[in-house]
């Protein structure tokens, strides 16, 4: 269908190079583009009056004969365009304001429809500023300015919604009948799904909302349905190519080891492990995300895999984007594999231990160094993902052949988002914290309490020479001179009126380097009882007397960031907490923001975000290269899976798309992805 419908723009009938201009500058480049330049909302003109009937304040639409139309000042000057109207019950005035080229479009003595809001002016009923069309030649569905659910459009670049619709409509009425499906029918049915070309003449003009949103559903379901196909379609290919190293998994021996362990896997690891010794079992390498927040235990998880790839002999490259995290990693791997005889080294700008005998090797970006040689390289696990570039992932995984590639992260990320925009990766979740784990008490504290928090803060301060962090407000998105200026004045003030008589010191991300860790080491050291920062600053991840978290102005930051920062703190058995400061009355806020006190799993509090405050607030969502969608919402979980559903079982029986050759060439891009290089 693709070729008969894309007509380039400047070709379309009534689109002249100006416009067409203007189009291509909103990425319209043909008449398929048109189709889908989706109207953002509809105003409601469906309702009929008769002249008599109309009300003040209604918004209505009346047929009626045009009496007299004139330009006219009024006696405060305004040029105004006064009509006089009438039907069978009744005459009424019509205004515009100073659009002299009204009267050019409408004619004494004919009939057109009006619609707009009645208004009430010294006693007389006034329709202002009304749409307006001619009734001449026209059946119901030809009008499309009045009388009905009329399209609205992202109104830009001088296009207009009136010249839009009837672009639109011209189009539609001409090259409809040209839409093919590509959905099969089956899942049609299955999903009560609208034809594609009824979706897309629905969309634009619905007889009601209910089928609007009948088209919506259609339309947005193509959108997360294709995302996914191509994702898994990738994933397919990228196996079905490549030919890795098949592990011999003992199980009596994992589980000797898992024994050996000082805790119980909860069942979150014990899936995923599972998960992941199946797929190390296989010739196709693994390409997995393992998503859990801090503290849910991933790193046993990938000791445990990297174990398997020690019994088989392989070498196994362990990769965190800090020193501070490949030296935590270092230790915790060395503690799980305690008493297994395997060498583990480490390698990181300082350490650069000798690898040659080494099962496991882990580090930093040192690993991907050019002089890092590796011999047989038979898996890679990469910790916080998101931090390496595609490009350094790529780099350490050609150092070996096609090994086994394990990645993790602990951001949180709706798990709808996670399976539409990670869906080339096989998932793992730790939706699960371990068992007795202390969590970070919080509360949200409103604006009365404040005082009473403060010395609570003294209090523990002084009497347990525990330590605060508090983390100003985010006043734009990243760190600009505006909320340094914040963190500075409300430094000032915490100093000087609320904690004179203890240690503060002040951090932001526009500070030297070695500034911030002079800081950062002095706090360690407990020369200051509470450190003032501002959110980009990351603390806290080895100062292990630091219990309280305090953000100010709560309200401004998405919950999982929230998540985030209270993960600062807690790192050691000390009893830790956050407190919530916000500013707002608004009881929604502070229900938002209550949620934090019982929810502690980072992706059901983005989760939720993602339903309270939508996509535009999710935090890192940019980052994430997440579908930039025109219509589908990640918080509609039923439609995700659905689509997600849809796209395994036609991927599952027909890979190359050789029975749907519409869906091939919608997925072709996927072509080139396929042969790289
Ligand atoms: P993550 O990398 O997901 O942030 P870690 O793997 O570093 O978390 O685990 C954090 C801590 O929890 C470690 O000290 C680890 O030994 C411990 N741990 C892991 N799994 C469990 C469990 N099932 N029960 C109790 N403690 C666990
Ligand atoms: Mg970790």
């Amino acid at each position: 269908m693709d070729k008969l419908l894309k007509i380039p723009i400047e070709n379309v009938p009534m689109v002249g190079p100006i416009y067409a201009k203007r189009l291509k500058r909103l990425g319209i480049k043909n008449s398929l583009d048109l189709f889908y330049h989706f109207p953002f909302r509809y105003e409601d003109y469906s309702l009929f009056s008769t002249i008599a009937q109309t009300q003040p304040n209604e918004i209505v639409t009346i047929r009626a004969r045009v009496f007299s139309i004139n330009n006219e000042y009024t006696k405060r000057g305004k040029f105004i365009q006064k009509a006089v109207v009438f039907d069978n019950t009744g005459k009424m005035e019509i205004v515009w304001y100073n659009q002299p080229f009204i009267l050019k479009n409408i004619e004494k003595g004919q009939e057109y429809q009006f619609s707009g809001k009645i208004s009430f002016f010294a006693n007389t009923k006034v329709m202002e500023v009304p749409e307006y069309e001619t009734i001449i030649n026209k059946r119901f569905d030809d009008f499309i300015h009045t009388g009905r659910l009329v399209p609205i459009y992202n109104e830009t670049y001088g296009l207009s919604s009136k010249w839009l619709r009837s672009r639109i409509k011209s189009i539609l009425t001409k090259y409809a009948d040209l839409i093919e499906d590509f959905l099969p029918q089956e899942i049609k049915r299955q999903e009560k799904l609208l034809g594609l070309k009824e979706a897309i003449k629905i969309i634009h003009f619905p007889k009601n909302l209910k089928l609007s949103q009948m088209a919506k559903n259609r339309l947005s379901f193509d959108e997360l349905f294709l995302v996914q196909l191509k994702a898994k379609q990738r994933r397919l290919m990228w196996k079905q190519n490549k030919k890795g190293y098949k592990f011999r998994v003992d199980n009596q021996k994992v589980k000797k080891l898992i024994d050996s362990l000082p805790f119980e896997l909860t069942s979150a690891q014990k899936r995923a492990v599972d998960d992941i010794l199946n797929d190390l079992n296989q010739v196709k390498p693994m390409n997995r995300l393992l998503e859990g927040d801090v503290g849910s235990g991933k790193t046993v998880v990938a000791a445990l895999a990297a174990y398997v790839g020690f019994c088989n002999n392989y070498q196994i490259a362990f990769m965190a984007p800090t020193e501070i995290l490949a030296n935590q990693h270092y230790h915790t791997i060395r503690k799980v594999l305690k008493g297994i005889k395997c060498n583990i080294s480490l390698r990181t700008a300082n350490i650069k231990d000798d690898i040659k005998k080494s099962g496991i090797i882990i580090g930093t970006h040192a690993l991907i160094s050019d002089s890092m040689q590796f011999e047989k390289l038979g898996l890679v696990i990469i910790d916080e993902q998101h931090r390496f570039g595609v490009r350094q992932r790529g780099i350490i995984e050609r150092k070996g052949r096609y090994p086994h590639v394990l990645t993790m992260t602990a951001t949180p990320i709706p798990r709808t988002v996670t399976l539409v925009c990670f869906g080339d990766l096989d998932l793992s979740f730790l939706d699960e914290l371990p068992k007795g784990r202390k969590r970070i008490k919080t509360w949200v504290v409103p604006n009365e309490k404040r005082q009473k928090a403060y010395d609570w803060i003294r209090s523990k301060v002084k009497k347990h020479t525990q330590q605060a962090f508090i983390i100003c407000p985010l006043i734009e998105e990243s760190e600009t001179l505006n909320s340094i200026k914040a963190a500075t004045t409300e430094y000032k003030r915490l100093s000087q009126k609320v904690f004179p008589d203890l240690k503060l010191a002040l951090l932001h991300g526009r500070m030297k380097s070695l500034e911030k860790r002079k800081i950062l080491t002095d706090f360690r050291n407990g020369k200051y009882d509470i450190l003032i920062a501002t959110p980009v600053v990351e603390v806290g991840i080895d100062i292990p007397k630091a219990t309280i978290m305090v953000v100010e102005e709560a309200q401004r930051f998405g919950l999982a960031q929230l998540h985030q920062m209270r993960g600062r703190v807690g790192r050691s058995n000390l009893e830790s907490y956050c407190l919530l400061f916000y500013q707002s009355s608004s009881i929604k806020v502070a229900k938002r923001l209550k949620a934090m006190e019982k929810i502690y799993i980072g992706a059901q509090l983005a989760e939720l975000d993602l339903k309270l405050r939508g996509p535009g607030e999710l935090y890192g969502f940019k980052q994430h290269g997440v579908a930039d969608f025109k219509l589908a919402n990640f918080s509609d979980k039923k439609l995700v899976e659905s689509a997600q559903k849809a796209a395994s079982s036609i991927i599952t029986n027909d890979p190359y798309l050789n029975h749907n050759l519409q869906l091939k060439e919608l997925c072709e891009d996927n072509v080139k992805y396929v042969s790289p290089n």
